[in-house]
């Protein structure tokens, strides 16, 4: 058996190293979680300064494309005023052409008849040149129903309908035309049914679109040895008006009714009477076609809705 002694002090001194050991070892892991935690953050922290950044980006951005929309908004008000005023100015430019389009013609006969009737004073024949004013004074009367009926059509009011008995209308549009009609021979040829034809419309309007058939067919005949111009008023499912001419047929069909389409010299045409006239047709609920003829020539159709004698009976 041996014992053996050491001192107190390298005992303490060996129990210090290994407590200064684990101390030692206990600092570095709590550094080390400290460096971790640490890098952790500030990774963390980074990543939020870009997308922060990245927001600010995002924000100003889009703060330059609400600027820019607001400017562009803008502009676009400025160009939808402008544009307002000028399609204002442009249905008040093709208004004013379709009066004047719309008032040439009784004003040419109201003319024709107003020397006519100084004729007539100044040979002493007053009976013959009263009925002149009595003819002028219903071609006024008339040029303040097509001035009234563009009022209403401006202001969008509701028509007032009536039956017309087409055979009285159109009698009545050739005699308005009898002044031009008897400026050149033209043979016109008339075919009516027997009995009236009559459609629910405005005499006035319905008037104004065979005046300007009639008249487009006396224009279309201008060069033609033999002029001929066929008016047929048939009645079927509709009433049917034809008007062919014998002259060189239609140019362009596409751009026929189409507004200022013309093919006529400055100051002979303006190019609205077909215009007007499908437009007034249309209102009405019937269809205004064209085609050319196998043998030559133009064919007009005013088809409209007939007026059943029922209906004509009741009213
Ligand atoms: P405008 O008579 O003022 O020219 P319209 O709208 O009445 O206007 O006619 C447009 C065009 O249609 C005419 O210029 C002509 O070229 C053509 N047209 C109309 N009717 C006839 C017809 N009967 N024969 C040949 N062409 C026609």
């Amino acid at each position: 058996r041996m014992a053996s002694f050491t001192t107190y002090a390298s005992v303490r001194d060996q129990v210090n190293a290994v407590l200064a050991l684990e101390i030692m070892g206990f600092a570095i892991l709590l550094a080390g979680a400290f460096y971790l935690l640490n890098r952790k953050t500030a990774v963390r922290m980074a990543l939020f300064q870009r997308e922060s950044a990245e927001l600010r980006d995002l924000n100003a951005r889009l703060q330059r494309e609400i600027a820019e929309r607001e400017r562009m908004q803008q502009t676009l008000a400025v160009a939808e005023q402008s544009l307002a005023q000028s399609s204002k100015l442009a249905v008040l430019g093709e208004m004013s052409a379709a009066v004047s389009h719309e008032l040439n013609q009784p004003l040419a006969a109201m003319k024709t008849y107003l020397a006519g009737a100084r004729l007539l004073l100044q040979r002493n024949r007053p009976d013959e040149a009263l009925t002149a004013f009595h003819r002028i004074d219903g071609l006024i009367e008339r040029m303040g129903a097509i001035t009234r009926q563009l009022k209403s059509y401006a202001s969008k009011g509701a028509e007032q309908l009536a039956p017309v008995d087409l055979a009285e209308a159109l009698t009545s549009a050739l005699s308005m035309m009898e002044p031009q009609l008897r400026e050149r021979q033209v043979r016109i040829n008339r075919v009516l049914p027997e009995g009236p034809v009559t459609v629910m419309g405005d005499r006035v309007r319905i008037e104004q679109v065979m005046v300007n058939l009639i008249r487009n067919a006396f224009d279309a005949v201008k060069s033609v040895a033999s002029p001929e111009i066929d008016i047929i008023l048939a009645r079927g499912e509709t009433a049917v008006l034809t008007v062919r001419d014998n002259g060189d047929g239609i140019e362009d069909l596409d751009a026929l009714f189409e507004p200022f389409y013309t093919t006529k010299q400055p100051g002979e045409g303006v190019g609205l009477g077909l215009a007007i006239s499908s437009g007034i047709v249309t209102d009405l609920g019937g269809r205004l076609t064209a085609r050319n003829a196998t043998g030559g020539g133009a064919v007009f159709e005013m088809q409209l809705p007939v007026l059943a004698e029922e209906t004509r009976a009741a009213e």
